[in-house]
């Protein structure tokens, strides 16, 4: 028989299988306490869990982490692992010491079908969706990294979900493994220390808010206007800017959060002081409600079109939109010398 990964299940879902086999939901807290909280890498590590019920577990789950293939460990102490999944496709995350804790960037689909014209994680489209517990098991990974290397960190404090793959394409599995990422018997990250990405799937936006997910919300923007972002971005072309606009209006109207546009400065493309003021008129009277990221671009060989914008350029646009008391920032960089660009040590293993 196949076995079901461990991973895949929430904890209502845990109890619903224990309690069918004639166990109680004590047993399956136990358990799950285990496994989120005392990290444990083989059945038989569990304590103060019923051995009959163990059994049964065994039986039908395996907790095996995907296989680290690569390991690499930048300057600043950032580190991307390179992970084999159980059916030998490979995924990303990267690991980040900043300010607040340790902060874990993880994949959410084997590629990804969007097809922006700058990104490595498109070059190949999208193989598969991730399954729940493929998202849970990135971080159990980076916990045991932690575990054995950092001396001074216990655990992943802060989950990013902006590496390989569209997360709101794969909606449901994401949804279900922010529910295990939060719960408070188990790894227990706080909403506002998730923060999700997404390219601008419009009715998945409106999804996000109905279904009160509540953490936080990135998306990817790029470009002022439809001509440009159509270029730039294929999904424009689905869901242009007044589409996405709509569905923005909506989620701020429904959550009390804010929204981070992310904006990478592509050099002589986007990043004039005419992109700049265009983007304060988007805005427009959002600017409490909506800040900007500026990101530097990570070149990606294949995409030689895109370069990056040099330093006093980035400034000037930054300027720009503080003058027009836009909440802005400048990403900071992490692990540049390691491949760390989305997708990049992927679909360079791949070739
Ligand atoms: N698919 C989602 C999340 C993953 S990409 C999205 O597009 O938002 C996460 C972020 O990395 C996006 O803002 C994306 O535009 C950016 N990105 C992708 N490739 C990059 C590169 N080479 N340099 C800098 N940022 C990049
Ligand atoms: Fe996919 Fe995001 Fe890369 Fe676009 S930027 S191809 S949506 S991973």
């Amino acid at each position: 028989m196949k076995q079901e990964y461990i991973y895949n299940l929430t904890l209502p879902e845990l109890i619903i299988f224990s309690e069918k086999e004639g166990y109680t939901k004590g047993n399956a807290l136990a358990l799950w306490k285990n496994l989120y909280r005392n990290k444990v890498e083989s059945w038989a590590e569990c304590v103060n869990v019923n051995e009959k019920y163990l059994t049964a577990i065994k039986k039908q789950y395996s907790l095996q982490l995907p296989q680290v293939k690569i390991k690499r460990i930048a300057t600043d102490k950032t580190v991307k692992f390179l992970l084999e999944l159980s059916d030998g496709n490979l995924i990303e995350s990267v690991l980040m010491h900043n300010k607040y804790g340790m902060s874990l960037c993880i994949t959410s689909q084997v590629g990804c079908n969007m097809g922006c014209s700058f990104c490595a994680s498109g070059l190949l489209g999208k193989k598969r969706d991730l399954m729940v517990g493929e998202f849970i098991s990135q971080i159990m990974v980076a916990n045991q990294y932690i575990k054995k290397n950092i001396a001074s960190a216990k655990v992943v404090t802060n989950v990013v979900i902006m590496g390989i793959g569209e997360p709101f394409d794969n909606y449901e599995n994401f949804k279900k493994a922010v529910t295990i990422l939060k719960e408070e018997n188990g790894l227990a990250i706080a909403s506002r220390k998730i923060t999700v990405s997404t390219s601008g799937l419009s009715p998945q936006i409106i999804n996000f808010a109905n279904d009160n997910i509540n953490i936080n919300l990135a998306i990817s923007l790029h470009a002022p206007n439809d001509e440009m972002r159509s270029k730039i971005m294929k999904v424009n072309k689905v869901y242009d800017i007044k589409n996405l606009m709509g569905a923005v209006d909506y989620y701020l109207e429904r959550s009390n959060k804010r929204i981070t546009f992310e904006y990478i400065l592509f050099k002589n493309i986007n990043d004039n002081l005419e992109c700049a003021r265009e983007l304060v008129k988007l805005i427009g009277s959002r600017t409490k409600k909506i800040s900007v990221n500026l990101i530097p671009y990570n070149e990606v060989d294949e995409f030689s079109q895109y370069q990056r914008s040099l330093k006093e350029t980035v400034l000037k646009f930054y300027d720009e939109l503080k003058k027009n008391c836009i909440n802005v920032s400048i990403r900071l960089e992490y692990g540049s010398d390691i491949e760390a660009a989305c997708g990049q040590l992927r679909s360079n293993q791949l070739q």
